[in-house]
């Protein structure tokens, strides 16, 4: 970690001082910004100049018409003031790409504003856990979005995905970054930090409203167990079966290494206590729900809250 002037590090391009301190801009104004190839690429270049640990860099004036490569002065000016505010501030003699900008960069270079990417279709090392079904599940990556899926029954496992992830990645490599992917976003909510926008979301256990069985094309019980989750901000909700909230607890981790199981990457559809009719509720005030995980004979029980908290496990 490097620190210029003393009062800027790693990660605080947006605090500091008066200089650097930025007013809100709205959503529409900051696209319009990045509408124009002059300062979409003055945003790249000083970006790069950022790259390492996101430390406080820039470049001059004179430095950045050069990498950008406009001839007319008064032109290069008339963008990179434009841009000086919400996403670059000047200090010194150079201008900083703010915070915002960096994550913009990521966005745009991510491709999910410019996709849809090649789509994929490809059977991965994983079979149908149903009994009567020995296919090879299917990942399918299609306008953005992850999915696996088995020809005869339906989807089980998906999630969106950048294009940039689906070109550098095989169908069975995508199949454990989805996986890790849904499992970060599980454990934020869970948290209380909606996957999509950041901001406060809500876990429910049982869950109320769960339309997960709507998406499916097979038959559910109608009294089965999902945890909700909605989010108050971008409107986003989800419901999952309540076994992937424990998928990552270490006393399941600890089973798993025990029976020299595989966990990590894992698609929760190869994980029999994730099903969709795993879970049972046994007390509804305080509400109990237990999660049965099962290895060779042996058994571990936990036992989720109401907010999908692990409250007590169990080996036998
Ligand atoms: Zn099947
Ligand atoms: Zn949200």
């Amino acid at each position: 970690m490097v620190e210029r002037g003393g009062s800027r590090g790693v990660g605080n391009g947006d605090g500091g001082d008066g200089q650097t301190t930025a007013e809100d801009a709205d959503p529409t104004s900051v696209f319009e910004l990045l509408a124009d190839e002059t300062r979409l690429a003055i945003v790249r270049e000083l970006a790069a100049e950022r790259q390492s640990n996101w430390q406080w860099a820039g470049a001059t004036f004179a430095e950045l018409r050069r990498a950008v490569g406009v001839e007319d002065a008064g032109n290069f000016s008339y963008h990179l003031e434009k841009l000086c505010g919400p996403l670059v501030v000047k200090d010194g003699d150079e201008y900083h790409l703010r915070n915002r900008g960096m994550q913009l960069v990521g966005a745009v270079e991510s491709g999910r504003y410019t996709g849809p990417g090649d789509p994929m279709r490809e059977n991965v090392d994983y079979d149908c856990p149903y009994p009567d079904c020995d296919r090879p599940l299917v990942a399918v990556y299609e306008d953005q979005y992850f999915r696996l899926r088995c020809p005869a029954h339906h989807v089980f496992n998906g999630t969106a995905l950048p294009p940039v992830a689906a070109d550098h990645h095989t169908a069975d490599e995508l199949v454990a970054i989805t996986m890790l992917e849904m499992r970060q976003q599980v454990q934020r909510a869970r948290a209380g930090v909606c996957p999509n926008c950041w901001g406060p979301i809500e876990g429910q256990l049982p869950g109320t409203d769960a339309s997960l069985s709507s998406q499916i094309d097979v038959d559910l019980p109608e009294d089965i167990l999902l945890a909700t989750f909605d989010c108050d901000q971008c409107g986003i909700s989800f419901d999952l079966p309540p076994g992937a909230c424990v998928v990552e607890h270490p006393a399941v981790v600890a089973f798993y290494r025990h029976h020299d199981e595989p966990i990590r990457g894992r698609p929760y559809v190869t994980l029999p206590f994730c099903h969709l009719d795993r879970g049972a509720l046994e007390s509804e005030d305080p509400v109990r729900v237990r999660i049965d995980v099962r290895l060779d004979g042996d058994r571990l029980s936990l036992w989720l809250d109401e907010e999908t908290n692990v409250v007590e496990c169990e080996r036998e």
